[in-house]
């Protein structure tokens, strides 16, 4: 054997991802003419608030390098937006805007010291990152039926354990509202967590990408309202703003000596990687974090309409007698099977990743493994995406988010039913699956 393209040591720590199989798989049935309903595809899928489209045709002329860390406008925009939505102490000289969050992540996993604290279950990109940067993976296991918080306990227990194994915890990554559970932490949660990290010189690395998609039904709360020196935020376009393919994130890191010394160690290594995200994007994007009520009146509708969305699959799964925890954010919903553990073993199903190719295979249903999200295998948990669920003119959509307007309980499950017919057809499936046991 020569040595030409062996790979590296990097190389073998990540597999390719059970999502990938099942997305693959669907294109596969779809072209053999198979109506498969696609509720394993999460990406914000609404119209682009046209002031941001006329903002990208007036910087499409942008062609030069950027500065690394992003354009002083931009960084501005995005520190007064977190002061004001999210009431931090944000300033510009501690932002860094990257080609989405998905690269800051990982860079700040590369660059921060120690192994990482990520709870079971959580996105699909943590481990693998953490990997690829040469750290352990220390999962803090999470319960169903207390809504998978992560408490204290568990996250004492998950350091001890790691560090009797010769780890070194040093990172949380915490995320909230949850992909896969459309969980969101209480107040008291984020504060008891954010006293655990301090007292232990842990540092927070809190993904709010879905922050704005909070529901209404509890309120979103930052760990660095609580703990600033040591939590860095994490966010971007790709959810609230329904344009993941812009490619715009950020993070806002602490203030002070340390968070001076980690922005520029991050603008070292961004300087050597993606140089700077896109000049266009970055001059549009600025207009999504100034005050503007075109704006923040999409961002409502949006939150409302994946809110009220979430919370009717949530209500059909309960009155199905599937388990499942109720969603307060983003536009996931992670039902249990277990209440049909016995009647699927009789199918051969036994695992989460048996259990969505059989919904797959039999009903026509593309759902994701909750395996693939760093849960138990044995646990019968899928991650079911609605954002897929609405039809794709745009006309339709703009309709439906409009019509959120009228919403008035906090609760959008709770609003007058909105004309959903992809989200019949998948009720009406899963009942199917449930009768069909
Ligand atoms: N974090 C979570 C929890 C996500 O679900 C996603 C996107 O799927 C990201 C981060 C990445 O977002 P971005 O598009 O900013 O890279």
């Amino acid at each position: 054997m020569t040595g030409l393209l062996r790979l590296a040591p990097a190389a073998h720590r990540v597999a390719t991802s059970a999502t990938l199989e099942i997305n693959e798989r669907v294109l596969a049935l779809r072209a053999e003419g198979r109506d498969v309903i696609h509720l394993g595809f999460g990406e914000a899928s609404f119209p682009l608030p046209p002031a941001l489209r006329d903002a990208l045709a007036k910087s499409a002329t942008a062609t030069a390098y950027g500065p690394v860390l992003g354009i002083l406008p931009l960084r501005q925009a995005i520190a007064d937006y977190l002061v004001r939505e999210r009431a931090l102490s944000a300033t510009a000289d501690r932002i860094a805007v990257g080609p989405g969050s998905k690269p800051l992540l990982y860079a700040l996993v590369q660059l921060l010291d120690g192994d990482v604290l990520v709870p079971a279950p959580s996105w699909v990109s943590y481990a693998p990152q953490v990997k690829l940067a040469g750290r352990h993976v220390i999962p803090v296991p999470t319960d169903e039926r207390d809504h998978h918080r992560v408490t204290p306990a568990a996250l004492q227990g998950a350091a001890d354990r790691a560090i009797a194994s010769g780890a070194n915890p040093r990172i949380l990554i915490i995320n909230s509202p949850s992909n896969p559970t459309g969980g969101m932490f209480a107040e008291g949660d984020v504060a008891a967590m954010a006293e655990w990290a301090r007292g232990r010189g842990v540092t927070i690395v809190s993904d709010e990408i879905y922050a704005e998609l909070a529901h209404g039904i509890v309120p979103h709360v930052s760990a660095a309202r609580f703990y600033p020196e040591g939590t860095i935020v994490t966010a971007g376009l790709s959810k609230s703003f329904s344009a993941g393919g812009w490619r715009l994130g950020y993070a806002a890191l602490p203030s002070g000596e340390g968070g001076a010394r980690l922005l520029s160690a991050l603008r070292a290594l961004a300087s050597e990687i993606w140089s700077s995200a896109a000049m266009p994007i970055q001059e549009a994007a600025t207009s999504a974090f100034l005050p503007n009520a075109e704006m923040s009146s999409y961002v409502t509708r949006c939150a409302r309409l994946h809110g009220h969305t979430a919370g009717r699959l949530f209500e059909a799964m309960v009155r199905l007698g599937i388990d499942c925890p109720r969603p307060a954010g983003g536009f996931y919903v992670y039902p249990d099977f277990a209440p049909f553990r016995a009647k699927l073993a009789h199918r051969g199903v036994r695992t989460s990743l048996e259990l969505a190719r059989y919904l797959l295979e039999t009903h026509q249903i593309a759902t994701l493994p909750g395996v693939a999200f760093g849960d138990e295998p044995e646990a019968l948990r899928l991650r079911l995406a609605v954002s897929g669920l609405y039809d794709p003119s745009e006309n339709v959509r703009w309709d439906l988010l409009a019509r959120t307007d009228s919403f008035t309980a906090p609760d959008p499950a709770r609003a007058p039913s909105l004309p959903l017919p992809e989200l019949d057809r998948a009720a009406e499936a899963l009942a199917n699956v449930v009768s069909s046991l």
